[in-house]
């Protein structure tokens, strides 16, 4: 079987081909520029290429509603040129098998239910941690969309009593993702995450508000795993100081031996690595397949 694959992140597009499980023949990447350059890039990609089924997993917000008329829309984000896009109606204009769209993170959370760090669970949560933090919500068995889909990224967390910075969120301020995202930590400390020293108090900072974010995740969602993605996750000193806050911020509360004493094993990396976005892709286009079958 073969599978295409889209991830559109906000800074770039990555375009794959791969299998039914999860494995990737091919791929390529450009800049996450206007949709007119775009969508013919897209299309360049895929002309010729014999797939069985498309998944498309993306920045949003996206409508994921099938009875609703901008189904398959990216509809109000603040990127320029891409609010109100019809992603999926652009590429059914040449793609004539099932297309699968989701969010990135839902995406990503299923391909590692697939295939990664959380095969075969029944539940699981994928964070990402980059440009912006997004949160994908796989449970019960299926990825949970509801009025539209999760936006936890944009959660809100206790300000450090230490931390002047007010968070760029253009919506909420200090959010999650306005105290916690990539840019965050360039505007409050003047440099890049990956130029800062890997025992900085940056990322005791970030773990402070992950914490918090983890903590209300086990409570309302309570996941078999819980995987942190994204750029600044490459951090990998910042697993061990989450995990602290995770269990200082529970403080006993969840009885449970995966995080009592293998929380080293719940908080967790994708299994599926810098290819959890496109491989979660695929994964959104198998389970579009199956679903027409
Ligand atoms: P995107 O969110 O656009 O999909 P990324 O997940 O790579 O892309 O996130 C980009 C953000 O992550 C930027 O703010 C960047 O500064 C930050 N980042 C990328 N790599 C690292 C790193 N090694 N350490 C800390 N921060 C990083
Ligand atoms: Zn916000």
């Amino acid at each position: 079987m073969r599978i295409g694959a889209i991830e559109a992140g906000g800074t770039k597009i990555i375009c794959g081909i791969g299998n039914e499980h999860g494995v990737i023949e091919k791929k390529i990447n450009f800049p996450t520029e206007s949709p007119d350059i775009v969508f013919p890039k897209i299309r360049e990609f895929f002309e010729g290429e014999q797939i069985d089924a498309l998944g498309v997993g993306t920045f949003g917000p996206i409508d994921v509603n099938r009875n609703s008329e901008t189904y398959g829309y990216i509809t109000s984000t603040p990127k320029p040129g891409w609010g109100n896009v019809d992603f999926v109606g652009q590429l059914k204009q040449y793609i004539h098998v099932p297309i699968g769209f989701d969010t990135d993170v839902n995406g990503a959370a299923l391909g590692e239910a697939l295939w990664g760090s959380a095969k075969g669970l029944n539940s699981c949560v994928y964070y990402t941690i980059g440009t912006g933090v997004g949160v994908g919500v796989y449970t019960e068995g299926k990825l949970v969309h509801g009025l539209l889909h999760p936006e936890a990224g944009h959660i809100p967390v206790r300000r450090h009593p230490e931390d002047s910075y007010e968070g760029f969120c253009p919506y909420h301020g200090d959010c999650l993702e306005g105290v916690a995202a990539g840019p965050a930590i360039e505007r409050r400390f003047g440099v890049k995450g990956h130029e800062l020293g890997k025992d900085h108090e940056a990322w005791k900072l970030e773990a402070y508000y992950l914490g918090q974010a983890l903590m209300s995740t086990i409570l309302l969602l309570s996941p078999e795993r819980i995987i942190l993605g994204g750029g600044v996750m490459h951090q990998e000193q910042l697993f061990p100081l989450i995990r602290e806050e995770v269990k200082r911020n529970l403080n006993g509360y969840v009885q449970h031996s995966m995080i009592l004493e293998h929380i080293d094993q719940y908080i967790i990396p994708p299994g599926l690595g810098d290819n959890a976005g496109l491989s979660g892709a695929i994964a959104l286009g198998l389970l579009e397949y199956n679903a027409n079958k």
